[in-house]
């Protein structure tokens, strides 16, 4: 059985068209499937719908969150609720095309554990989004072990093992990319063109996704900790060569008073430089701090469609 996962928060407008294709997709493919529904919150009618398909279709089960817990906490939910040998975590908005899932168990059955979906073209996200992900990339594999691929997102095939793996990783905060690229396994890659969201508004917005990608590069990577260890010795190593030059010159021509400016100068860039290496351990301490609380990653109202808990 492959489990197709669809977090959902406020996609009342995108669901109708969604069922729509996702049914008749995997009409055509000779599998079983279940389709796992994640409500994350929403507050418009999309858990009365998701309800209601449910019961028209026993292949479609429905995990409803006590509140909005954010796509990457849906995404662990669908995974720790999903039964299939496979899964396939896919978005809400049809910005995915689902005919890409038959080549994706092909290749499954081909042996591979990973099947990625690569954003080949994706001339539908805005200038703004196609430059910032690409700096993301840049910046976080330039940092962090193991390196995420690139234009991935989290559509994707995932085999049983992989879950069972990513099960392990409980910690309060998640990047899933990062996790599912951390656990490995034998992958390939195909390629596809992202299409625009169908209906609806997305709700990833700018502040989100700067919040995700800091949380990508703290989960993977201590590099950001480590750079203040140089920066600071070479802050050091240059203060003592120019406190010898200013010796030097006391010695050999006597004492200058003028330098008011430079003192400022330097005031003000060494006051700024400890105030960003501060905020980047106390990013680092916030997270150590919300990690030792061990809170769940979410909470579940109900289960709809499904008597079998995870
Ligand atoms: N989503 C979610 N919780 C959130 C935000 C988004 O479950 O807090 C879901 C949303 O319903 C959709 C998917 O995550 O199915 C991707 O969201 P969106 O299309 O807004 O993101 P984008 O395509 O812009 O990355
Ligand atoms: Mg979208």
């Amino acid at each position: 059985m492959i489990s197709i996962l669809c977090p959902c928060y406020n996609e009342e407008k995108a669901l109708p068209l969604f069922i729509q294709r996702i049914t008749q997709v995997i009409s055509a493919i000779p599998e079983t499937f279940e389709i796992l529904f994640v409500n994350d919150g929403s507050t418009d009618s999309t858990l009365d719908l998701l309800k209601s398909y449910s019961q028209q279709d026993s292949r479609i089960k429905v995990v409803d969150f006590s509140r909005n817990f954010g796509k990457e906490a849906a995404l662990t939910a669908a995974l720790d609720y999903a039964q299939g040998d496979a899964v396939i975590p896919i978005d809400a908005d049809l910005q995915d095309p689902p005919e890409l899932m038959a080549d994706m168990i092909a290749k499954w059955h081909e042996g591979y554990e990973v099947v990625l979906a690569r954003r080949a073209d994706r001339s539908s996200d805005s200038w703004l989004k196609r430059v910032t992900a690409k700096m993301f990339y840049k910046f976080h594999n330039a940092i962090s072990n193991p390196h995420i691929p690139e234009n991935v997102g989290d559509f994707r095939l995932m085999d049983r093992a992989v879950i069972e793996a990513l099960k392990g990783c409980r910690e309060s905060c998640r990047f899933m990319k990062g996790l599912f690229a951390w656990a490995g396994f034998r992958s390939c890659t195909l390629d596809y063109r992202r299409e625009v969201r169908s209906a609806g508004r997305a709700k990833l917005n700018g502040w989100k996704l700067w919040t995700l990608a800091l949380e990508g590069i703290t989960s993977f990577s201590t590099a950001p900790l480590t750079i203040w260890l140089y920066l600071g010795g070479a802050i050091s190593l240059s203060a003592f060569a120019y406190l010898a030059y200013i010796f030097m010159r006391t010695v050999i021509s006597g004492v200058e008073v003028p330098g008011y400016a430079s003192i400022v100068c330097m005031i003000l860039f060494f006051g700024g430089l400890n105030l960003v290496g501060i905020g980047l351990i106390g990013q680092y301490l916030g997270r150590t701090y919300i990690e030792s609380k061990r809170r769940p990653v979410y909470i579940v109202r109900k289960v709809y469609g499904d008597n079998s808990e995870a």
